[in-house]
């Protein structure tokens, strides 16, 4: 196995099949782009997990993901992809980045989805993008674009149909997509409470990463309590 790319929560290495990596989940904890960091033992584990269980479910639904085998506990096989450069980001409730740009309270339900990409470049804290700069960069072409905006569409209603039956509300997310060898446009990355924000129906307790980010409680805590209730 060789490593062919370290990210902020991930290792990704290559195999003796030419068309399969590994994916190794870590422990590492970073927020702010980067500016706060921790080791939060066992994090990896549960996200190896919790993705396991999203992709497996997606899957079902006749989604194309990168998963194809849990081989540890902090390891993934997954399909070789070349990840595409765009972040894609879906909120159903607001949070986050939307309400400190744009002064609007935390908690409230959206009508609609909103969709937004952002570029992948931690040197410019991954700026939000829209469909003509991502096309004039040459980061996508528009049918790419319409196509991960619908294929985004549809994982967000299959999503947060799954978590509202654990009694979770699905407030936002990030997507990652790839392209395979035959240049299908996949879903990679993973899904875990890393990537999306997750709120108890009931109480509005955070479950997700945001325990880290703001310092909300212990965030192990969480993530089991995410991974205990889907594993039903
Ligand atoms: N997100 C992510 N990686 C990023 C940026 C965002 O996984 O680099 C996720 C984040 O966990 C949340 C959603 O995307 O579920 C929307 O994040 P937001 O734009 O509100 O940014 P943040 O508050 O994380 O800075």
């Amino acid at each position: 196995m060789m490593l062919l790319y370290e990210g902020k929560a991930k290792q990704v290495y290559s195999t003796e099949k030419e068309n399969e990596y590994i994916v190794y989940f870590k422990d590492d904890a970073t927020a702010f782009n980067g500016e706060k960091k921790a080791e939060i033992s066992s994090k990896g584990i549960l996200n190896n997990k919790i993705s396991t269980i999203m992709f497996e479910m997606l899957h079902e639904k006749q989604i194309s993901t990168h998963f194809v085998k849990n081989i540890s506990e902090r390891e993934m096989l997954v399909k070789k992809v070349e990840i595409l450069p765009l972040e894609v980001i879906v909120r159903n409730i607001t949070a986050g980045s939307f309400c400190k740009r744009v002064g609007i309270e935390e908690g409230i339900v959206l009508d609609e989805p909103i969709f937004e990409i952002c570029y992948k470049n931690d040197e410019y804290g991954d700026p939000m993008l829209n469909d003509d700069h991502a096309v004039a960069m040459k980061l996508a072409t528009r049918d790419e674009l319409k196509f991960l905006r619908e294929e985004t569409l549809k994982i967000n209603e299959l999503m947060k149909e799954f978590f509202l039956k654990m009694n979770l509300k699905l407030v936002d997310f990030k997507l990652e997509f790839g392209k395979d060898s035959e240049g299908n446009i996949i879903l990679a990355d993973e899904i875990s409470p890393d990537t999306c924000r997750l709120w108890d129906v009931d109480t509005n307790e955070k479950l997700d990463k945001d325990r880290f980010r703001r310092d909300l409680g212990d965030l192990v805590k969480g993530y089991e309590e995410v991974l205990s209730r889907i594993s039903n």
